[in-house]
């Protein structure tokens, strides 16, 4: 039974995202779909905040990936979330690899220098899928982005 980590901030999962969810079920048994953040920003203020914003994102990751669960008794996409080191978080819940995705040559190197680190530091191994095509321009900065200023972006979202 192998288990894929995918992290991530996911701020919003977009339709890219739910692709590399569903190419890394065909690598893996099981997918963690994990949001990360930054304990050290969250500030007593803006705690509830915080709190209501990520069940909001777990939710709505949640009923992204149901139609990967529905025909199985024990879901195959799980969502989490944590702070602090992805290969802790990744140890913690036994994962035997994590899962990027890269659109470009700047992801590419991002991306391979986290990959570097978290084998040769931390011991654990990162499977990158290219992005298709469709989805290479797509980022959840760029949502975010186009939402702010009124554009209709469900097109882009699960
Ligand atoms: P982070 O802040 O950790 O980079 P993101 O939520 O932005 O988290 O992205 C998580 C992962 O998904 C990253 O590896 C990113 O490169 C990848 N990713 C984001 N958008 C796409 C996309 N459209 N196609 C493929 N991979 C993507």
């Amino acid at each position: 039974m192998k288990t894929a980590l995918f992290a991530g901030s996911f701020n919003p999962f977009t339709r890219g995202h739910l692709r590399i969810v569903e190419r890394a079920l065909a690598i893996a048994d099981k997918v963690i779909v994990a949001i990360g953040f930054n304990i050290v920003k969250v500030t007593e203020k803006s705690r509830e905040d915080f709190l209501s914003d990520l069940d909001k994102r777990k939710k709505e990751i949640e009923k992204a990936v149901d139609r990967f669960n529905k025909p199985f008794n024990e879901p195959r996409v799980v969502i989490e979330s944590y702070s602090g080191l992805t290969a802790d978080f990744a140890k913690k819940i036994h994962a035997d690899f994590l899962v990027r995705g890269i659109r470009n040559v700047s992801d590419f190197e991002y991306e391979r220098n986290l990959a570097d680190i978290n084998l040769k530091i931390l011991g654990i191994d990162t499977v990158l899928f290219c992005a298709e095509p469709e989805y290479g321009y797509l980022s959840s900065s760029a949502v975010r982005e186009l939402k702010a200023n009124g554009f209709d972006t469900s097109s882009l979202l699960p």
